[in-house]
């Protein structure tokens, strides 16, 4: 899964962006490769993995990871070639869902590229780049469905959709606000729109205010407004203690959360709420090889699940041995788990769940 962080300059973004990839430097046990200076890879945490290392002091301990994707260079005129323009476009194509990275920290010092701190006006710059560069997009779309329409009557209602969409572009709405059926949805995926993608908010706010509360911030409710109009999620964050603590190592992390009052990192909380907003869920692996935590998307059956191992586990699939992860931990073994008749066999049409843990029997 990849994600890219957008958002005005002097907002946060490297800040944010730094405690990304110094966390990533930190997970032990884990190689973190560095792909290129723009993305760094983070475990998503899960502690149920921890728990099943526990069990089987493994060799290899591999979570499921995160690629963010640090998309710097978007001012008003982006979509004119502005700035990284066209590039930092085509960078935001490639990304699964979108951290868009807002400032809600007064501060003189930090000159904010608008001259004062208006979250609702930043949300509106970038959205406008975007939505600018979908008209564009959207217009080839429905000059090539204008033209089958010509030959094929069945092609009217694709048509008159596009058109309503182009109209919400036209009055500044993102596309991800259009309201739609499935089936428009369905057909809306197939148009490579920048506003379609999901999208987080992440309000990056002083520590004095994520500490106090977040209704310290005024600016917090209106990006909070905003994301609810348009199907987004919303997540105050802090930056700079983000920054801070990514460095420290996992015990002192702790504390200092703690300190806060806080029971995890607005980072761990960021990556949790992707999943959430992608819909996506972990099956774990575990034995005295390795335990592994592998991401699928909800409703994901069990062939395909498998196939996310190998290609062959998919293929050759015979059946899933399964043991959710609580019933697991309750027993304190697999063979007690089984003795129990915990672990079921599933077959193909089973629909995998989240903390499931798994050994796939296959055959090639
Ligand atoms: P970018 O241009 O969006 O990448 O912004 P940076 O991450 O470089 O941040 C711009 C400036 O704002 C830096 O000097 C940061 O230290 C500062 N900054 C980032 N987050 C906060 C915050 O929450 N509060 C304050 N006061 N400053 C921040």
């Amino acid at each position: 899964m990849k994600l890219g962080i957008v958002g005005l300059p002097n907002v946060g973004k490297s800040t944010l962006f730094n405690a990304i990839t110094n966390a990533g430097a930190q997970s032990a046990n884990y190689p973190f490769c560095t792909i290129e200076p723009n993305v760094g890879v983070v475990a998503v945490p899960d502690k149920r993995l921890d728990k099943l290392a526990e069990m089987y002091h493994p060799e290899k301990y591999t979570p499921a990871t995160i690629e963010f994707v640090d998309i710097a260079g978007l001012v008003r005129g982006a979509s004119k070639g502005e700035g990284l323009g066209n590039q930092f476009l085509a960078n935001i194509r490639e990304v699964d869902a979108i951290v868009h990275v807002v400032r809600c920290f007064e501060d003189d010092d930090i000159i904010h590229v608008d001259g004062n701190v208006d979250p609702a006006r930043d949300i509106e710059t970038i959205n406008l780049e975007l939505i600018l560069s979908d008209m564009e997009v959207l217009d080839r779309r429905l000059d090539k469905t204008r033209k089958m329409l010509k030959a094929d009557k069945k092609y009217q209602t694709e048509c008159e959709f596009f058109e309503r969409v182009r109209a919400e572009l036209d009055a500044g709405h993102t596309a991800r606000s259009v309201e739609c059926t499935e089936e428009e949805a369905e057909l809306l995926a197939t148009v490579s729109l920048l506003t379609n993608k999901l999208v987080i908010y992440a309000a990056n706010m002083s520590d004095a205010d994520f500490k106090g509360g977040v209704e310290n911030n005024p600016y917090f409710a209106v990006v909070e407004k905003l994301a609810k109009q348009e199907n987004a999620g919303v997540l105050p964050i802090c930056a700079e203690v983000e920054a801070e603590i990514s460095g420290m190592e996992p015990e002192e992390k702790q504390m200092f959360l703690e300190d806060m009052g806080l029971s995890e990192s607005g980072l761990d909380r960021l990556i949790r709420e992707c999943y959430t907003l992608l819909g996506l869920i972990s099956y774990l692996t575990a034995g005295p090889q390795e335990v592994r935590a592998w991401t699928i998307k909800e409703g994901t059956k069990a062939p395909q699940a498998a196939g996310k191992i190998h290609t062959d586990f998919e293929r050759g699939f015979i059946r899933a041995e399964v043991v959710a992860y609580d019933d697991l931990m309750a027993c304190g073994t697999m063979a007690a788990a089984k003795e129990k008749g915990l672990v079921r066999s599933e077959g193909k049409e089973y629909v995998m769940k989240d903390g499931d843990v798994v050994l796939f029997r296959f055959n090639v």
